[in-house]
């Protein structure tokens, strides 16, 4: 894969766990101790109620894809275009929903819907961002799983496995 391009984060004292726990390869929101509430991106504060502080929680299950855009321009040197951007949710994290590209499928095969794994990518200034992996059931992979160098994701997806018993 490339080298990455484009503007590290800006990481703040609430924002610092997080990135913290992006480069081990784990996902983790905020969660509100008062009313519950999980929100994305890390904030500080409760944005439903405005508790603080807030604690974080890990991510480990899969997401669904809640919508998506394909990018076409390249808007900066070195970047491969095209790519997809998905906003995913997840089903036991209601109200959170993280952005980042796709790997492991065609943009053009990218829908609604489907299945995606937690990953990182080595991003801007040797920060790891979110990214997501397609998992095959729904879409076909060209074979390209791209693994990140040394940002270790937890549960590297197993693309090899998809055997063509999808049905429906
Ligand atoms: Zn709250």
């Amino acid at each position: 894969m490339t080298a990455p391009v484009g503007i590290p984060p800006a990481v703040t004292e609430e924002t610092e766990p997080f990135w913290t726990a992006a480069a081990q390869g784990r996902l983790l929101v905020e969660h509100c101790g008062a009313c519950g509430a999980e929100s994305f991106p890390p904030y500080g504060i409760c944005r439903a109620c405005r508790h603080r502080p807030v604690e974080f929680v890990e991510i480990t299950e899969r997401g669904r894809v809640y919508s998506f855009t394909v990018n076409h321009q390249r808007w900066l040197p070195g970047l491969e275009v095209p790519y997809a951007i998905v906003l995913v949710d997840f089903p036991g994290h209601p109200g959170v929903r993280v952005a980042g590209r796709l790997r492991g499928c065609a943009p053009e095969e990218v829908a609604i819907g489907a299945e995606v794994e937690v990953g990182f990518e080595p991003g801007p200034g040797g920060y790891a961002v979110p990214s997501f992996v397609a998992v095959s059931e729904t879409v076909k992979a060209p074979g390209d799983t791209d693994a990140p160098g040394d940002t270790d994701a937890p549960g590297d997806a197993d693309l090899s496995g998809a055997a063509g018993g999808a049905g429906s």
